[in-house]
């Protein structure tokens, strides 16, 4: 806007314009009193996004000027709905004192409010972390970093190709994701719902490395291990800026930034986290997941802290081994419930600390702090008892603090208010000063009893009562019956419907005293709280390691109680390349099912290193395959898992081409998807891999299918010699294991009782010898006389030799020859083709029809 345009409009709506020109991308939320008001365009859109009326204020440079508003009181609700949205908010607030101000009062944007960034308990989900991310590419190449502002958590990666990067995106799942305007995948975006365009230079390398070493006040990155990672810096720097730039304050809590390696962890690509169904099931919810059935945490950071476990299984088994060291421990003392007692009161202080490290914690944050450090002897009393040396690092971190505990004890009151503003935070005894302020003003009060008892039996009015309020301050009120006894030194103050206020000279002064000493009070009080941060904050990296401690214990325990509820076991570690597991279990389907849940064993090894898997449909194929990949990814986070025994080789990555789903939103088919997924595993896998595929093949043409199915099986057996479970219905497929070294046929059984069907559920050794197809049909429902068809047909089919692979009655082979595309005509057609309507009498029609319905009934 031009300078003469801005000179149109009114000064208060000056400074608005001129605020919000550096805020163009945010809702701006501009201070007016007890309002947030938001006008023009911002105003139209906050009316339909937060449901709230659009009025117009007057006018101002000629044109009347749209305005919504919300209370300031109610504020976090409607931010809470507006990061929901994934809609930034720029919060501005008046700075000047309204008193000495010539026109507007100053006004400043102080944060901006982002679905990454916030920090508020109001505005977060509890159990999910918040992430803000920004990815940057070269080349292929890509940098990734990802910030959690309410724990200071700060992560850099470089995956190395496309399908790392989606992997990567889809692990973290952060809601505000950063990235250069010139960004050359717009497909990589659509993960976030908070992308968001950044210029160039904010992923500049050398404003990174600055901005970073600042921050953590060090000369170089050397230290942590992060020097070379060039594209890695660009992305973190462009992170920190953001996350600077909302917060407006020091992020002290942010202290280091680590590097994420990608031959540390077990990798799941994108499409494997989605199919195994970690936190998120296929249809985007969180029932029946993995964690669902293993989150029992008491504290949310502690359950933050498991689905990051899930999510990036380790490969290095001494950290593995510790965790289940530690468990095994918990479960042969029994002291799991009571630590997990002692870490129920301690809450989020994950969260209490970011807060407290950028001084927005709230009086209820320094309550919770000092329960947390409540906690800590008696944690340390149960880590003693435990006496393991996987306990040792979390007993280090959870040393007490009694110093500090002490110091919140006698600072801040047993139960504070919400916010600080209006005092009574500060617990009494705490400084001398305060105290004698308070007394002054509470003083004061008793000296208003006084007086009102002293007026009125002096003028014998017992409606006389004292009052205050906020325009008038204090008055004296008598009735209006009343009013003809007023003395005459009362002073008229204000005339209601059934009385009249008055002032008398000794009751103005009294105010005088009592507001001074309130005010003087609340002023102080808000010293000593801002003096609170300053004591406390030198001990930030401290309490950071507790808290961190402290959530892997709630994890430890509340993996050392599941093992115990549901049965499940410690597996072994092993460096000998295979997977062998011992009655294993589907940990979500056996918790789902009322019927018992059948066990099944597995062994695969450089010898026997792929399973073909037959047998009927809803028979336990897929069941089977993923409780393998389960059993091993609980293994890879140190837990114990739900099979008898299992021994679990090196695993370097966990593969799964499993069901169909349309992936619309890209626009690619199912078989597409299903052969992008393909060549990913085809590329990638190697001899440590796991790899499930499930039915590949389907979604073409019979013989496309079982050509392209046949052609994988070969080619991971053969080349990549991947641990792989291949489960078909492509009973050619069961042909392999006779044609190549380390293939085994295994099957899953039913039995047949006439027109019923009973799924077995046991694996065996060996290839189906039927499908059950018809069975299943009928099972699910298929009108009779299609299934009557269908055995019909079927019947025909084997005599002629036609079938295709997967046939009702015994594994056959596909012959050449193709399916007959219509089905051959019946006799009932013949009969129908035989008549010539036009040449028939009526009689004769009638005759036919009858002969037809006969014909019908007789099959
Ligand atoms: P498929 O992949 O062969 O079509 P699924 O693995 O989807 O079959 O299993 C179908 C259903 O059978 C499951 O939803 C579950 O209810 C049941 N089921 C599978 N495996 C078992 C088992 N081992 N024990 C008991 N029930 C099972």
């Amino acid at each position: 806007m031009t300078v003469q345009a801005l000179e149109k409009h009114t000064p208060m709506m000056q400074q608005y314009l001129k605020l919000k020109a550096q805020h163009p991308e945010e809702l701006l939320f501009y201070r007016m009193g007890d309002f947030y008001e938001l006008f023009y365009d911002d105003a139209k859109r906050a009316s339909q996004l937060l449901d709230i009326s659009l009025t117009k204020r007057g006018s101002s440079g000629g044109e009347p000027i749209p305005m919504a508003g919300v209370p300031y009181h109610a504020v976090e609700g409607y931010l809470a709905k507006l990061v929901q949205l994934g809609e930034p908010v720029a919060i501005c607030e008046q700075i000047g004192d309204p008193a000495t101000s010539k026109g507007p009062v100053e006004r400043q944007v102080v944060r901006i409010v982002t679905p990454g960034t916030v920090s508020d308990e109001a505005l977060l989900s509890e159990r999910v972390d918040n992430l803000v991310a920004a990815l940057t590419c070269d080349n292929d190449q890509f940098g990734f970093a990802t910030l959690d502002i309410t724990s200071g958590r700060f992560v850099l990666t470089e995956p190395t190709t496309y399908e790392q990067m989606q992997a990567e995106l889809q692990r973290t799942q952060p809601v505000e994701l950063l990235y250069p305007e010139d960004f050359p995948y717009p497909d990589l975006l659509s993960v976030s719902r908070g992308a968001r365009r950044r210029p160039i230079w904010e992923f500049d390398l050398d404003t990174a490395r600055s901005q970073l070493t600042g921050q953590f006040g060090t000369r170089d990155l050397v230290g942590f291990g992060v020097e070379d990672c060039s594209l890695g810096l660009s992305a973190a720097g462009c992170v920190l800026q953001y996350a600077k730039e909302t917060q407006r304050t020091a992020l002290p809590h942010i202290r280091a930034i680590v590097k994420d390696q990608q031959d540390s962890s077990v990798v799941l690509d994108a499409a494997t986290r989605r199919n195994l169904e970690i936190t998120q099931n296929l249809a985007g919810g969180t029932d029946n997941t993995l964690a669902e059935v293993l989150d029992q945490t008491t504290t949310p950071m502690g359950s933050r802290l498991l689905k990051r476990w899930l999510h990036q299984p380790l490969r290095d088994r001494q950290v593995l081994n510790q965790r289940l060291d530690a468990i095994g421990t918990l479960l042969d003392n029994s002291l799991y419930t009571d630590l997990s007692d002692a870490l129920k009161p301690v809450g989020d202080i994950e969260r209490v600390l970011a807060r407290l490290a950028m001084r927005s914690a709230r009086p209820r944050d320094m309550a919770k702090l000092r329960t947390a450090l409540a906690q800590l002897p008696e944690v340390q009393t149960l880590l003693t008892e435990l006496d393991h040396s996987a306990f040792s690092d979390h007993q280090k971190a959870t040393t007490p603090m009694p110093e500090l505990h002490d110091l919140l004890t006698r600072a801040v009151v047993d139960n504070p208010p919400v916010v600080i503003r209006d005092g009574g935070v500060i617990a009494p005894g705490y400084n001398a000063e305060l105290d004698e302020w308070r007394d002054l003003s509470e003083g004061a009060s008793r000296y208003l009893e006084e007086l009102e008892n002293r007026e009125r039996e002096q003028h014998g009015i017992d409606t006389l009562k004292v009052g205050y309020n906020q325009v008038h301050g204090f008055y004296i009120q008598i009735s209006r019956a009343q009013s003809d006894r007023v003395p005459a030194h009362y002073i008229r103050r204000q005339t209601l419907k059934n009385a009249e206020r008055y002032i008398i000279p000794e009751l103005k002064e009294h105010e005088d005293k009592v507001l001074s000493s309130r005010s003087n009070a609340l002023a102080l009080e808000k010293r000593l709280w801002d003096e609170l941060f300053d004591q406390l904050l030198p001990h930030l990296a401290r309490l950071q390691q507790a808290s961190e401690a402290l959530s892997a214990l709630d994890v430890l325990c509340n993996l050392a109680e599941r093992a115990d509820s549901l049965n499940y076991h410690r597996p072994t570690l092993t460096e000998q390349p295979g997977i062998d597991i011992e009655a294993g279990r589907h940990p979500v389907v056996e918790q789902v099912m009322t019927d018992p849940f059948i066990p099944n064993p597995i062994t695969l090894n450089p010898e026997r290193r792929m399973l073909i898997i037959t047998g009927p449909n809803m028979g336990g194929k897929s069941t089977y395959m993923r409780q393998t990949a389960l059993i091993t990814l609980l293994s890879h986070i140190g837990a114990y898992v739900p099979a008898e025994h299992a021994t679990i080789g090196p695993i370097d990555r966990i593969f799964t081409r499993i069901g169909a789903s349309d992936d619309l939103a890209s626009g690619r088919s199912t078989f597409m998807v299903e052969m992008t997924e393909t060549a990913n595993i085809l590329h990638n896998a190697t001899a440590n891999s796991l790899v499930l595929m499930d039915e590949i093949g389907r979604g073409t043409s019979t013989y496309d299918g079982l050509s392209l199915a046949w052609a994988s099986a070969e080619w991971l057996a053969e080349k990549i010699h991947a641990m792989t479970l291949f489960a078909t219905h492509y009973f050619e497929l069961t042909e392999l294991p006779g044609q190549m070294e380390g293939l085994v046929n295994v099957h899953l059984d039913a039995m047949e009782h006439g027109d019923e069907i009973a799924f077995m559920h046991a694996v065996q050794e060996g290839a189906a010898s039927k499908s059950y197809g018809l069975a299943v049909a009928s099972l699910a429902g298929v009108p009779k006389p299609v299934i009557r068809r269908a055995k019909h047909k079927l019947a025909q089919l084997e005599q002629s030799g036609q079938h295709t692979a997967n046939t009702e009655q015994s594994v056959g082979k596909i012959t050449p020859t193709q399916l007959p595309l219509l089905p051959e005509p019946s006799e009932l057609d013949h009969a129908i083709d035989a008549l010539n309507p036009d040449e028939m009498t009526p009689r004769q029609a009638l005759d036919a029809l009858y002969a037809l319905k006969a014909l019908q009934q007789s099959r």
